[in-house]
């Protein structure tokens, strides 16, 4: 079954508000396994609503439109409705008593106001309709039922319209729509989003239960596998043998398949399974990087110091960066970046170190080594490693590349020279 969603609101189309419900209205309709093809903004004119309306009817089988409930005069959401499906507007006398209740305790708090005439207009609704009681609000939610197609009209307000759609509407559309849709996310990290969907076009062109879609992420890419079933069970079956086959193509780059997983929280809980602690010495990024790992609950088990060394002088001073590295390869180069970890794993007393040094733009950079240019160490056990970077995009881009990538050298030197079964015997940990 398809759902389309009309917006309705001259405030949504000049961006004075953000349109929230849209997202939750799409999210929801995705839940219950309606394929959603088109939304619309419309702004509170009757003549273009009618069209977008008409529109929708004819291409899709659940209509929502959310706005345009209230009684003032650009309210017109119903009316365009009525006025499409030919149907006359009559008093739901149901509605009318809410209404009433619901004013009279609102002006037990206002005595000041009255009742004004067009509160009464939220009681109509088109003829053979069924109003949805609104516990937040005046205006009722409207369903139409109009052949095999179903219109659902919704109040404006985020406060009215998320508990009407959660306790009334979700489980109306349930019942028309008992498949539902369920999805996993294979998170990938060390290729880029180009790659990765070269790697798996076949699958792409193949999909169609599971849908595979991929999405890119700073530093990373997302695959994400979408069945459609009558159960949360058959879903899973589904989607199982499509994430075997990732796994198999993309092996150890899979570093999560966790709803809500990041690739800090899974590096941390590398090097705690391995009793390990590390150490960050950051030049280009300013501590971004020790904020991404201390972003993750029981860091402190893993992170015991972090290092800003910006300057020449604090590379020097505080991890031991030579002087003649400095002078001969400059601060962003291999040696530096090399020296930065093996000096800042001895200042810290750490089992390894990671580091990061480079141009982040928009002044510097050299014609070896332009603006993007960052170099990344990680250390462990005796052995570093170096990784030469090339990033594209302006300052913050930069930095926000050279963190997620010092990330994904750590995890691999983790993965490589530490395997799982051998935890470390003596701790310089606390
Ligand atoms: P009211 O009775 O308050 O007039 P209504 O059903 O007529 O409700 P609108 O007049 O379209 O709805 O919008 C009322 C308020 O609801 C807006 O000012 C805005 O704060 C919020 N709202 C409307 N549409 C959206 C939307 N798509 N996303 C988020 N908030 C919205
Ligand atoms: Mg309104």
């Amino acid at each position: 079954m398809t759902a389309e969603l009309i917006c309705v609101g001259t405030e949504l189309l000049l961006g004075n508000i953000v349109n929230t419900n849209g997202a939750y209205i799409a999210q929801k309709c995705a839940d219950l396994g309606l394929s959603m093809y088109y939304q619309s903004v419309v702004g509170d004119n009757m003549r273009r609503l009618c069209k977008c309306f008409r529109a929708a009817m004819k291409r899709s089988d659940v209509v929502i439109l959310c706005g345009g409930l209230g009684p003032t005069q650009d309210d017109l959401t119903k009316e365009a409705v009525a006025k499409v499906l030919k149907r006359e507007l009559v008093e739901d006398k149901k509605s009318r008593r809410h209404i009433e209740k619901f004013m009279k305790q609102y002006l037990r708090n206002t005595p000041e106001k009255t009742i004004t005439q067009n509160n009464w207009k939220q009681a109509l609704i088109p003829e053979g309709a069924i109003a949805v009681e609104n516990a937040n609000g005046t205006a009722p939610g409207i369903i139409v039922e109009e052949g095999e197609k179903v219109v659902i009209l919704l109040p404006g307000p985020p406060g009215e319209l998320i508990p009407m759609f959660e306790n009334q509407i979700y489980p109306y559309l349930h019942k028309r729509q008992p498949e539902i849709i369920s999805s996993r996310t294979l998170k990938i990290c060390g290729i880029g989003e180009s790659q990765a969907e070269t790697d798996i076009r076949d699958l792409i062109q193949r999909q169609k239960n599971p849908t595979v879609a991929t999405y890119a992420k700073p530093g990373e890419v997302h695959i994400r596998l979408t069945a459609r079933a009558a159960d949360e069970e058959a879903a899973q079956k589904l989607i199982e043998p499509v994430a075997r086959e990732l796994r198999n193509r993309f092996q150890d780059k899979v570093y999560t398949e966790e709803e809500g997983k990041t690739l800090e929280a899974v590096v941390v809980e590398l090097l705690k399974s391995r009793g390990l602690t590390v150490t960050t010495v950051e030049s280009c990024t300013g501590g971004a990087l020790s904020a991404r790992i201390v972003d993750v609950p029981g860091a402190s088990d893993v992170l015991k110091q972090g290092f800003v060394t910006y300057s020449n002088k604090a590379k020097r001073k505080l991890v031991k960066v030579k002087k003649s590295t400095l002078k001969e390869q400059g601060a962003v180069s291999r040696k530096c970046a090399k020296e930065m970890a093996e000096g800042g794993a001895g200042a810290a007393g750490a089992d390894g170190a990671l580091s990061v040094t480079g141009f982040a733009g928009p002044e510097g950079g050299t014609d070896q080594y332009p603006v993007g240019t960052v170099f990344i160490g990680c250390t462990f056990k005796g052995k570093t490693r170096v990784k030469e970077c090339h990033f594209n995009g302006d300052r913050s881009s930069v930095r926000a590349q050279a963190v997620v990538n010092a990330l994904v050298l750590l995890r691999q030197c983790i993965l490589e020279d530490s395997p799982a079964d051998i935890k470390k015997t003596s701790s310089s940990s606390e």
